[in-house]
């Protein structure tokens, strides 16, 4: 890797520009004025080789889509707007310079249909596997933060799309059969929930939001822990992704959309006197809501309602761990 090379043709790619950017790639550090009554929401996540994808199920503009993705989906989750972001990537021999472009393609592919600007990074050489790391710089009205603690006794408890899919495109991806194509686009370019989360942030609702990166137990716990909260799902309501059920059965496609994760989807909580209008604002936007359960009493835990017998979640899913 050429690092002035790769960092000029990376500066030459089609970029957002706000104008709050003062200065954007190019000098020692990129300089910005935030917008006055919002606060600054940020967040890294970091994917390495082998651990978090491999190229036999993801192509370098996956790679590079999804790495955007998990941070520009944690900003929807605090009901912030993403804004900036940078990367820092570590490149080893076996990826060529327009493979590191095609994954900043993807990147940028993102990063234009959500109006987020690349400002900056940093690139260095690794010895093994390929390192890339983003920051998202997003904003919110100030105060206005969506946390999971935010969850209160009453609250209707729901998620955004469905469940399961992620997982079920990695499964037929690993098991090299053709594999369904709302599968592969829910594992490979999973649809981001920022317009939604917009709306939350702009309505006067407590709500409470978490995005589900490892899977609806273990997000539901974090809410239940972060509010001092018991939460109850309704097994019957969670929202199976197309063919789920009927490609590997109940059981499993339970199993995949409790602990498959990288569904990219939003949970919450709302009370219920804003369920209705927060169902209406998600219509117009073209986002299907639905309700999986309730907050039922002060504690601390998740438990699951199936036919009228409940059973404690752990973060795990259904198995103890
Ligand atoms: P410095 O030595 O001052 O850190 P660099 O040569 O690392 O400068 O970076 C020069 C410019 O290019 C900076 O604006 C930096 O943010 C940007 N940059 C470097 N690497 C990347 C990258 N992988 N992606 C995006 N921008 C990058
Ligand atoms: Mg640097």
């Amino acid at each position: 890797m050429d690092e002035f090379g790769l960092i000029n043709k990376i500066q030459k790619l089609e970029n957002i520009s706000h104008s709050s950017t003062k200065v954007g790639i190019g000098d020692d550090a990129a300089v910005f004025t935030p917008t006055s009554g919002k606060d600054i929401v940020t967040c890294v996540d970091t994917l390495t080789e082998g651990v978090h994808f491999t190229r036999e199920t993801m192509e370098p503009s996956d790679i590079g889509y999804k790495a955007l993705a998990v941070n520009i989906s944690d900003i929807a989750a605090m009901g912030a707007v993403p804004v900036y972001y940078l990367v820092t990537i570590a490149v080893p021999k076996d990826w060529t310079d327009d493979e590191i472009l095609e994954l900043y393609e993807g990147m940028q592919q993102l990063a234009r249909n959500e109006n987020v600007q690349l400002i900056g990074g940093d690139s260095v050489t690794s010895k093994e596997g390929l390192y890339l790391s983003v920051t998202v710089i997003g904003e919110v009205e100030s105060g206005k933060a969506r946390l999971r603690s935010h969850a209160e006794v009453g609250d209707v408890v729901f998620v955004t799309g469905d469940l399961g899919g992620s997982a079920a495109g990695l499964h037929q991806l690993l098991a090299g059969k053709p594999v369904d194509e709302h599968w592969k686009i829910a594992h490979q370019k999973p649809r981001m929930h920022t317009a939604f989360a917009y709306e939350i942030s702009r309505s006067p609702w407590r709500v409470a939001l978490n995005d589900i990166s490892d899977g609806l137990a273990s997000e539901s716990w974090e809410i239940a822990e972060s509010s001092h909260v018991e939460i109850e799902l309704l097994e019957e309501y969670i929202p199976l992704s197309d063919g789920l059920h009927e490609h590997f059965g109940y059981q499993k496609a339970i199993e995949m959309a409790l602990t498959g994760g990288e569904d990219f989807q939003l949970l919450g909580t709302v009370a219920r006197d804003n369920w209705q209008q927060l169902q209406t604002i998600a219509k117009h936007l073209g986002e299907r809501v639905t309700m999986i359960g309730t907050v039922m009493r002060k504690g601390k835990g998740v438990v699951m309602r199936s036919q009228d017998q409940i059973t404690p979640l752990s973060r795990g899913g259904y198995k103890h761990g």
